[in-house]
């Protein structure tokens, strides 16, 4: 297919994850042209596939993680605030039980062995205790929302109910919850809605310098057309590609390295019936949540796997099914089996090389580094969290504006994203709003809507006095109109980015359902 000229941009962004998706929406929001290309679906690779945490990683602190720690812990209320219909506050009980060991090589495990040798690699309560302290003031006072930890007697507690009867205490403190794939794809709305060029399905194929430019070919992935786009700057988001395109894509010689680390979850039919999650402790020294999903499940995860190629699509092996399995059937009373097991996800996490030795143990932190500046300088990004991601971009600024010899504000703290213009805790009163202006709704659709769209969801249903206004009915509250929605605003393609990475309906959507949506939608795409 021939190549088409296109225009010129101040940044070309590889990569629509959330760390590319929000690099481009603070960019274009301090004045710079930005063009971003998606080889697949936005959030497709690993920013859907995350235990959807914003959180300081309370583990992060046994390896002395002091300043990731402390800059998404401060960054939890800032995300909630801006978008309070994606994003909730969860508590976390963390059930105590003296055989709980440590991970061998955790800078605080190697401290204890040598100062408490007869403790013999057990993580002792009184650690446990320094940590949450640790973690409710680590934020320097910017938590306001959260409350902070508590000790729990599971003999009595709710809480206790549904665990093995020797865990009699636990301790319980604050992160927050947030659906991933919509925080990615709203990044990309509000970077559209301020001037960025939003490219899915557009794979990089090259990029070079050239005449103090980059010039850089793409490939329109359902069409195989090619174009060639220019940018001052290029700025590669890759995620777990990040490696690929710095020696394939660009052919440079780059010393900084990423390490591909698998994790996988399993989701199972609602395992207790309280809204808290759980924070489990094995005795391998790693640790696993059981957090409630999507009303009517629990998600379980993550594993530490090793993972080589980017392009082997990450999948939850057996094996990793089954250390989910036994390790929380270790605190269940009830036992979860392979047939309770109803979806599973697997997404690589594309962390920075630092050299650790295990998977576990590699840095969770990110890092930033720009090359050929004075040139066309190429901005490289190598880990980072979905909870840091906004930080990410903001450091990501400071380096584009040096390179590119502009001198810009910050912006984005407290700027609401699409459909969360209301507040925090706002969410009960949006939902009454709803069902009152559309009485056909009830409060689980109506619930559904607002906490996947917030103040859109009124666009959504527009003037409809009943649901068949809403077109054809697809099951599971999908309808027509939600689904051209989708389409038209929100880039959905297939009935997988829809079913999977806009909503999470793939999980009680008949098959008679998907296959007319499947229909539906490639109907709505053809020409003409
Ligand atoms: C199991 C697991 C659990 C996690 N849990 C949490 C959590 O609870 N909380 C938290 O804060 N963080 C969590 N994380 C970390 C977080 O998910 C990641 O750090 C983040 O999603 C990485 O985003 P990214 O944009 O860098 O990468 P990605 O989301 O992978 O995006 C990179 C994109 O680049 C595209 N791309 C690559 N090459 C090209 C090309 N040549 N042309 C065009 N496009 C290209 C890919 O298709 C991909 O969509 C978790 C990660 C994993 C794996």
């Amino acid at each position: 297919m021939q190549g088409q000229p296109t225009e010129q941009s101040d940044l070309f962004i590889i990569g629509g994850g959330i760390n590319g998706c929000g690099i481009a929406r603070d960019a274009v929001g301090r004045g710079y042209s930005v063009t971003l290309a998606e080889m697949n679906d936005l959030a497709s690779a690993t920013s859907s596939a995350s235990t959807k945490l914003f959180h300081g990683g309370l583990r992060y602190l046994e390896y002395f993680e002091f300043r990731l720690v402390h800059e998404a812990l401060a960054e939890r209320e800032v995300l909630l605030r801006a978008m309070p219909h994606i994003a909730w506050p969860m508590r976390f009980v963390l059930p105590y039980h003296p055989s709980m060991r440590f991970e061998t090589d955790t800078p605080t495990s190697k401290l204890l062995s040598t100062v408490m040798p007869w403790m013999k690699g057990r993580r002792p309560a009184w650690l446990i205790r320094l940590g949450l302290f640790m973690y409710d003031h680590l934020d320097l006072g910017k938590r306001k929302i959260l409350p902070g930890t508590a000790r729990l007697d599971l003999t009595t507690a709710p809480e206790g109910a549904p665990l093995d009867d020797r865990f009699e205490t636990a301790y319980e403190y604050s992160d927050a919850w947030v659906q991933d794939s919509r925080l990615v794809v709203l990044n990309a709305r509000d970077a559209q809605a301020r001037g960025a060029r939003i490219m899915t399905r557009t794979k990089v194929l090259s990029a070079a310098r050239e005449d103090g430019l980059w010039r850089i070919e793409v490939q329109d992935t359902d069409t195989g057309t090619t174009a060639t786009h220019h940018a001052r700057m290029l700025v590669n988001a890759g995620g777990p590609w990040v490696g690929d395109i710095i020696h394939d894509k660009v052919h440079l010689n780059v010393r900084e390295g990423v390490r591909l680390v698998r994790g996988s979850h399993i989701v199972t039919r609602k395992l207790y019936d309280h809204d808290k999650c759980y924070f489990f402790q094995g005795t391998d020294g790693r640790i696993i949540f059981a957090i409630p999903y999507e009303r009517d499940f629990t998600l379980i995860g993550t594993t530490d796997a090793e993972h080589t190629d980017p392009d082997q699509k990450p999948v939850c092996t057996p094996e990793e099914q089954s250390y989910l399995i036994a390790f929380a059937n270790r605190y269940f009373k009830r036992d979860i089996r392979d047939e309770d097991v109803v979806w599973t996800y697997s997404g690589v996490r594309p962390l920075y090389d630092d050299g650790a030795s295990s998977a576990t143990a590699a840095t969770r932190d990110y890092t930033i580094k720009v090359e050929g500046a004075g040139g066309a300088p190429m901005l490289n990004v190598f880990g980072g969290k979905i909870t840091t991601y906004r930080r990410l971009a903001e450091s990501a600024l400071d380096k584009i504006d040096g390179a590119l010899g502009r001198s810009t504000q910050k912006w984005t703290a407290g700027a609401a994203m699409p459909g969360g213009d209301f507040p925090v805790d706002g969410v009960a009163a949006l939902i009454s709003d709803l069902r009152a202006s559309h009485p056909f709704l009830d409060d689980r659709w109506a619930t559904r809507l607002v906490r996947t769209y917030g103040t859109d969801a009124r666009d959504i249903l527009g003037m409809s006095a009943g649901a068949e206004a809403l077109g054809e009915a697809f099951g599971a509250t999908l309808t027509a109109a939600e689904v051209d929605w989708l389409m038209d605003r929100e880039y959905a393609r297939t009935p997988d980015d829809v079913l999977w990475r806009r909503t999470k309906l793939g999980l009680s959507m008949p098959e008679a359902g998907l296959a007319r949506l499947e229909d539906y939608m490639t109907a709505r795409r053809a020409p003409g």
